[in-house]
């Protein structure tokens, strides 16, 4: 193991006496010590020796000792500073005390100190500062990892967007191209042929529901849309317009419990939401009975509501609860046509505006989603 290098101390005092027995005790502590006797010679060998602490003295011949803190404090950056510990005769303490840390000094003692006082309050200073570079040094590394992280999450989304969108072309292509011989084909081919191409028409708009959805979720980071006060009713009954028809067709009915709230988010964003969650409820329902849902709000605390969308369908199993909102996740096979995206979009649009959202449910039991938004 190397040795740990001395901690260097800069013993600043024109009594030469008081200066010589300060300097006897912080030798006999163990750390290096340097004397000056003025303020000019202090400014000097702070170059030359680069202590980690100086013990100032506030009655210098050439300068007034607050100064020389104050001189050498503004000229440092928080992680080269270095420690100053005011020393002054007690007649004077008060107001020195004050002008000396105002100045930037990181302690005050005053004349007569004792051996072990002073030892105490020199170590004690030093651990201070020790933990104080390292908060900055740890900082300035997150800074860094997080404009890192920031970076590649950037990429990674404008990656995403790029692929999503660029295979959406040849994809029109291939399902228009099948489309066209199959029907200049229709009356010679056989009903296997047939089936063939009905997996294959099948397959491309699998692929299409995907890509749109992975465009989707691509965009919702990208957007960077400013945040509005929104009427969660109005982003309800938008999203209930645009499932009118499979809504009725299920013959389900939405029910909303008045008051909804205004929120700050992003109106579309928010019908995004709302529809994944209403369509999901007619998807995953039991076959036995007509789906029902239930809108609510809460207020969670004061400056959130929870906003809850319970459904009467099939329920998730406990250990499914949290891998649901996974990108891809799914529990079901293509018997219920998804992409897995719905519930993944859904998180990542309330995470943004700094909301959570889960899922209560026992299988079997229904499902009840819910979301926290910040009140507006
Ligand atoms: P998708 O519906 O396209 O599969 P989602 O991300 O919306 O994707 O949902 C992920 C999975 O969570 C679904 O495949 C389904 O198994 C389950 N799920 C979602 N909503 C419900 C619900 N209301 N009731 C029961 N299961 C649900």
């Amino acid at each position: 193991m190397t040795p740990s290098p001395p901690v260097v101390l800069l013993n600043v005092d024109d009594h030469e006496a008081a200066r010589y027995a300060r300097s006897r005790i912080l030798s006999a502590a163990g750390f290096r010590v340097y004397d000056a006797g003025s303020g000019e010679e202090t400014l000097a060998l702070v170059e030359k020796h680069r202590p980690d602490m100086i013990l100032l003295d506030v009655h210098l011949p050439d300068m007034n000792g607050i100064e020389v803190c104050r001189r050498l404090k503004k000229s440092r950056q928080p992680d080269s500073s270095i420690m100053v510990l005011q020393i002054s005769a007690s007649a004077l303490s008060a107001a020195h005390a004050k002008e000396a840390l105002d100045a930037g000094a990181d302690g005050y003692l005053m004349e007569p100190v004792d051996p072990d006082v002073l030892v105490a309050t020199v170590k004690a200073l030093l651990r201070l500062h020790h933990a104080e570079q390292s908060l900055v040094h740890t900082n300035r590394q997150l800074e860094i990892v997080n404009k890192e992280l920031q970076r590649s999450n950037q990429d990674l989304q404008q990656f995403a967007f790029a692929a999503s969108h660029d295979l959406q072309e040849p994809l029109r292509t291939i399902s228009v191209f099948a489309q066209l011989i199959e029907q200049e084909m229709k009356d010679s081919l056989t009903e296997r042929q047939k089936g063939y191409f009905e997996r294959v028409l099948d397959g491309t708009g699998r692929m299409q529901a995907l890509i749109h959805d992975l465009l989707a979720y691509s965009q919702v980071g990208r957007e960077d849309r400013p945040q509005a006060v929104v009427e969660v009713e109005s982003a309800v009954s938008a999203a209930i317009t645009n499932l009118r028809e499979q809504l009725d067709a299920a013959g389900s009915q939405v029910q909303i419990i008045q008051p909804l709230p205004s929120v700050w988010g992003d109106f579309t964003n928010l019908v995004s939401v709302f529809h994944n969650l209403l369509s999901n409820s007619l998807k995953y329902r039991k076959p036995e009975s007509a789906p029902i849902v239930q809108i609510e709000a809460k207020r969670s605390s004061p400056l959130e509501w929870t906003i809850s969308v319970r459904d009467n369908g099939i329920g998730i199993a406990s250990q499914y609860r949290q891998q649901i909102f996974e990108p891809f996740k799914r529990l079901h096979g293509a018997e219920i046509p998804g992409t897995g995206i719905g519930l993944a979009l859904c998180q990542r649009i309330v995470e943004g505006y700094g909301g959570r959202i889960w899922v209560e449910s026992a299988l079997g039991e229904g499902a009840t989603f819910c979301l926290t938004l910040r009140a507006a």
